[in-house]
């Protein structure tokens, strides 16, 4: 008897402990909190503000959210990604505004998934982001940096080109060059994060300056909804 009480005690307490493996509902997402949220940013706040900012139906594209500290997340050196329906963050947030931009950012991953004919069959927005790209490194050859050729023509992930944008050019130099052609140096990396940088932009309040500098993705995106 006493020792089934303490075991009920004991998980009693343990649901007590605050924001440890807690979960929430945002609409269709489930979100796990395996670290609790650094720097006092209230999960309350970031999910009100993540709500606001995207319309109800982006949230179907994404199952999970895990908040805390993933290897992946340190291995890559970022702060949130997005696999196979679920977005992995880490819990040490600046500011919930922080948090609700890489959330932002990630549902652009799952969105860009699932739509990847709408996005890229007539190849507007592949074209769009490579005429910026080439712009951008053509810039960067006149400059002495050692651009390769085959960059040129390239709009997926490619880990020497990564490489190259932040460790060679750096990243001050490179948000210098590729300031009049994209809205973050960030979205040079390739045609997907090109996408969610835009996405981000679109609903966290850059749209004009998306609209004018970005004309195909930003036509993209509003035709998704
Ligand atoms: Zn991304």
């Amino acid at each position: 008897m006493g020792k089934k009480e303490n075991i009920i005690e004991r998980i009693e307490k343990k649901q007590e402990r605050p924001l440890e493996k807690f979960d929430y509902r945002i609409g269709p997402i489930t979100l796990f909190v395996n670290d609790a949220l650094t720097n006092d940013v209230s999960l309350q706040d970031v999910i009100e503000k993540f709500r606001a900012a995207i319309p109800e139906e982006f949230l179907g594209y994404i199952d999970y959210i895990y908040v805390g500290q993933f290897s992946e997340l340190e291995q890559r050196n970022v702060d949130s990604l997005y696999f196979d329906g679920g977005i992995y963050i880490t819990n040490q947030q600046k500011s919930a505004m922080d948090m609700v931009t890489n959330l932002v950012h990630e549902v652009a991953h799952g969105v860009e998934e699932a739509h990847k004919d709408r996005l890229y069959s007539d190849r507007a927005l592949i074209m769009e982001y490579l005429r910026k790209r080439r712009a951008v490194l053509t810039a960067l050859r006149s400059l002495k940096f050692d651009v390769e050729d085959g960059w040129l023509n390239m709009f997926e992930y490619d880990s020497g080109f990564d490489e190259f944008l932040y460790n060679e050019v750096g990243y001050q130099m490179l948000a210098t060059q590729s300031a009049n052609h994209f809205m973050s140096p960030y979205a040079m990396t390739s045609v997907r994060e090109y996408f969610a940088d835009a996405f981000e932009d679109y609903f966290l309040g850059r749209t004009h300056e998306l609209k004018s500098l970005c004309p195909v993705v930003y036509e993209k995106i509003d035709n998704l909804y």
